[in-house]
C-alpha cells in the first residue's frame, strides 16, 4: 500500500514538471498579453513601441513602458508586408529595432512536437509504472524464500507492557527473567551463563501467549519478529527452510531482538508421523529452525519465544537444552484473572457506572482472554446499535452469549409445531440438569435461534473447576440426551433437531472409556494414540494399540453409558412432567426464561 501511494506521487511529481516545461516553451516564461494585430499597428502609429522580434508566426513587442506583448500572424506573411498592407510611414518603422529569429531552432521543434509527444510520454509513463507494480507481484513470487515475518519495531505505537497483561502472574513472573537477558546480557555473561534461545509459551489458544511475547519484547525495548509456523509450511519443498534462514539472518542483524514463532506445532510436530510431500516439507523446516538455534554465536542477543496449545504433539528434539528448554504456562484465566482482563478492555470503553466485571467475570466461566475482550466489544457494539451513550449491563450479558453461540436469529421464524417441540427439547434438558445433584445450575433457557442450535439452555458452574468427576460426566450425558428423550415422550417420535446433542453424547461416552479410563469394564486405561495428521487438510488419525475384540467392548460401553443415561433422563422427564410442561407454558410465552423464574417453577437446585 505504501509503495503504490510513493509510485502515485513519482508519478504525480513527473507529470508536472511535464506541464511546467511545456509552459515554459509555449509562453517563453515572461507573462504576454496576448493582443490583436491592429493594437500592433496602433501602436507603431503611436510611437509606443521600442523592439519587435519577429519569430515564426509569433511577433513579440517590447513596448516603451515596460509591457510586453504577442501577436499571432498569418503563416507565409512577412512583417514588412504587414507594414506595407497597413501601410504604416516608414520613419516610425525605422525608429523601432526590429530582429528577425529564424525559427529552425529547437524551440521550434519543440513548440510543434511537444503536443503530440506529451500525451505519448504520459502513456509511456503510465505503462511503465504498471509494469513496475506486475513485475513487483512477479518477484514476489520469485522471493518465496524469504519470510513474511511482520516486524514491530521497538518504539511502535502499539507497543505492549506487562501491565497490559491481567492475570497470569506466574508467566510474567518466568518472563522478566527474559527480559532482563535481552537488557543486561553482560550481567549473565560475566558470570558465565548461558542465556537460553528459546522459550515455548503453553496455552490454549486467546490466553495471550502472542500478547505476552509481544509485551516481552515491550518490556525489553527490542524490536519484535512475528511469524506463524503455518505460513512457514507452503506448497514448495524447501521453502519453509528457507523463510527460517531468512527469518533468523534478520533477526541476528537487529540483535538483541525476539523472534515469535506462532503455532510452532505445525511444524514442530513429532517427526515420523504423517504422509506425503507436506510432511518432508515440515521435517526441513524444523530442522532448519533446529540448526539455526543451535548456531547462534555465543553473542548474539537473539531469544525465540513460541507459542503452541498442543505440547504433547511437539518433536523431543525441540524441548533439548540449548533449544527450547523454558517452558511458560499460560493458564485459562480463573475468576479474579476474568475481572482483572474485563478491566484492563474496559479502560478504553464507556461503561455505566453500575456495571459489575465481577458478574460479567463470574458469569463466564471457562472463556480465555481473547473471548473476554470480544464480550466488551460485542457488548459496545449492541449499545451502539440501540443507540446508547454508555454500555449497560444487559448489553454485556447479551454479547457473552452471542460469544458463546452466536448471534440470535431471531429472523428464523419457527412454525408453531416447530417452536412447541424445540420448547419441550431445551425444556428437557433443562429440567434434567436441574434434577441431577453434580450439574451446573440452569442461568438461561430460549427457544430463540442462536448460531448453530435451534434453541438453547444455558447452565453455568458456580466456580472454576479443573477437574471433573465419573458422575459429573454421566449426568452431564443425561443432560445432552433429555432434549432428544423429552421430544420422544411428549410427541411419540424425534427429529433432526437433536442431532448434534446425539454426536457430542456419543463422543464424551467414547472419551470416558478410552481417555478418561472411567468404564468399569475396560478398567483404567487408554486406547488409541491419537494424532493430528495434516494430510489434505486437517484429520485426526487414530492409531489402534488394541484388538478387534476390545473394540467390540468398547463399543458395548458406549451403547450401556447411553442406555443408563437415557434411562435416567427418562425417569426425571416423567416424574417431573407438570414442571416440565410448565416450563413450556413460559418458553412458547415468553422465548426466554432466566434462572430464577425457571426456579420459582422447578424450586431451587439441590447440588451434592
Ligand atoms: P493467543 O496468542 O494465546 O492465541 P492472543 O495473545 O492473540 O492469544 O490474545 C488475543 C487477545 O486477547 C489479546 O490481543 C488481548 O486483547 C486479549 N487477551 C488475552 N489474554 C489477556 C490478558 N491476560 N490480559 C488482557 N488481554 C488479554
Ligand atoms: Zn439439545
Amino acid at each position: 500500500m505504501r509503495n503504490l501511494i510513493k509510485n502515485f506521487l513519482i508519478f504525480v511529481f513527473i507529470f508536472i514538471i511535464i506541464i511546467g516545461l511545456f509552459s515554459a516553451f509555449s509562453q517563453g516564461g515572461e507573462k504576454s498579453e496576448i493582443v490583436g494585430l491592429e493594437t500592433l499597428v496602433n501602436q507603431i502609429n503611436n510611437e509606443e513601441i521600442s523592439a519587435i522580434i519577429v519569430s515564426g508566426d509569433k511577433i513579440s513587442v517590447d513596448l516603451k513602458n515596460g509591457k510586453k506583448e504577442i501577436i499571432q500572424k498569418e503563416t507565409g506573411e512577412s512583417f514588412s508586408e504587414i507594414v506595407k498592407n497597413f501601410s504604416i510611414p516608414a520613419e516610425k518603422v525605422t525608429k523601432i529595432k526590429v530582429e528577425v529569429k529564424s525559427e529552425s531552432g529547437w524551440e521550434f521543434w519543440a513548440a510543434s512536437i511537444l503536443p503530440f509527444l506529451i500525451p505519448f510520454l504520459l502513456i509511456g509513463v503510465f505503462i511503465y509504472f504498471m509494469m513496475r507494480g506486475v513485475q513487483g507481484a512477479n518477484s514476489k513470487a520469485m522471493m518465496f524464500g524469504q519470510s513474511q515475518a511482520k516486524e514491530f519495531s521497538k518504539d511502535g505505537k502499539d507497543k505492549v507492557a506487562f501491565k497490559d497483561i491481567a492475570g497470569a502472574k506466574e508467566a510474567k513472573e518466568e518472563l522478566k527473567e527474559v527480559v532482563d537477558f535481552l537488557k543486561h546480557p553482560k550481567k549473565f555473561y560475566d558470570l558465565g551463563a548461558r542465556i537460553p534461545r528459546g522459550v515455548l509459551l503453553l496455552g490454549a489458544p486467546g490466553t495471550g501467549k502472542t500478547l505476552m511475547a509481544r509485551a516481552v519484547a515491550g518490556e525489553a525495548n527490542v524490536p519484535f519478529f512475528h511469524i506463524s509456523g503455518s505460513e512457514f509450511v507452503e506448497m514448495f519443498v524447501g521453502v519453509g527452510a528457507s523463510r527460517v534462514r531468512d527469518l533468523f539472518r534478520k533477526a541476528k542483524k537487529n540483535s538483541p531482538c525476539i523472534i515469535f514463532i506462532d503455532e510452532i506445532d505445525a511444524v514442530g510436530r513429532r517427526r515420523g508421523a504423517g504422509l506425503g510431500g507436506s510432511h518432508d516439507e515440515r521435517e526441513q523446516t524444523l530442522n532448519q529452525i533446529l540448526v539455526e538455534m543451535d548456531g547462534f554465536e555465543p553473542h548474539v542477543n537473539v531469544i525465540v519465544l513460541a507459542a503452541t496449545n498442543r505440547p504433547d504433539v511437539l518433536d523431543p528434539a525441540l524441548l533439548r537444552p540449548g533449544r527450547f528448554d523454558r517452558q511458560v504456562v499460560i493458564d485459562m484465566p480463573d475468576l479474579n484473572d476474568r475481572e482483572e482482563i474485563l478491566k484492563v478492555h474496559a479502560r478504553k470503553k464507556t461503561l455505566v457506572k453500575e456495571v459489575s466485571l465481577r458478574k460479567i467475570a463470574e458469569r463466564t466461566p471457562g472463556f480465555s482472554g481473547a473471548d473476554l475482550a470480544n464480550v466488551l466489544n460485542e457488548g459496545a457494539i449492541l449499545a451502539a446499535r440501540k443507540n446508547k451513550k454508555m454500555v449497560e449491563t444487559e448489553d454485556l450479558l447479551e454479547a457473552i452469549e452471542k460469544v458463546m453461540m452466536g448471534p440470535e436469529r431471531k429472523s428464523r421464524i419457527l412454525s408453531d409445531k416447530e417452536k412447541e417441540i424445540t420448547a419441550y427439547h431445551e425444556a428437557g434438558h433443562a429440567v434434567v440438569a436441574h434434577f441431577l445433584p453434580h450439574t451446573d445450575p440452569v442461568q438461561k433457557i430460549s427457544v430463540i435461534a442462536r448460531g448453530q442450535a435451534g434453541g438453547y439452555t444455558l447452565k453455568l458452574p458456580t466456580e472454576d473447576k479443573h477437574m471433573h468427576s465419573k458422575s459429573e460426566f454421566v449426568e452431564e450425558l443425561s443432560v445432552l440426551l433429555a432434549g432428544h428423550v423429552a421430544e420422544k415422550e411428549t410427541f411419540g417420535e424425534v427429529t433432526t433437531g437433536a442431532t448434534s446433542d446425539l454426536r457430542r453424547a456419543t463422543n464424551l461416552a467414547r472419551r470416558l472409556i478410552t481417555d478418561f479410563g472411567m468404564s468399569d469394564i475396560l478398567g483404567p486405561r487408554t486406547f488409541g494414540e491419537k494424532e493430528e495428521m495434516i494430510f489434505l487438510g486437517r484429520e485426526i488419525h487414530e492409531q489402534r494399540d488394541y484388538s478387534e475384540k476390545v473394540a467390540e467392548q468398547i463399543d458395548k460401553e458406549i451403547d450401556r453409558f447411553i442406555e443408563e443415561a437415557v434411562e435416567q433422563a427418562k425417569k426425571i422427564i416423567k416424574t417431573e412432567k407438570e414442571k416440565l410442561v410448565e416450563v413450556v407454558k413460559v418458553l412458547l410465552a415468553k422465548e426466554t426464561i432466566e434462572k430464577n423464574e425457571f426456579e420459582k417453577i422447578v424450586g431451587k437446585k439441590v447440588l451434592a
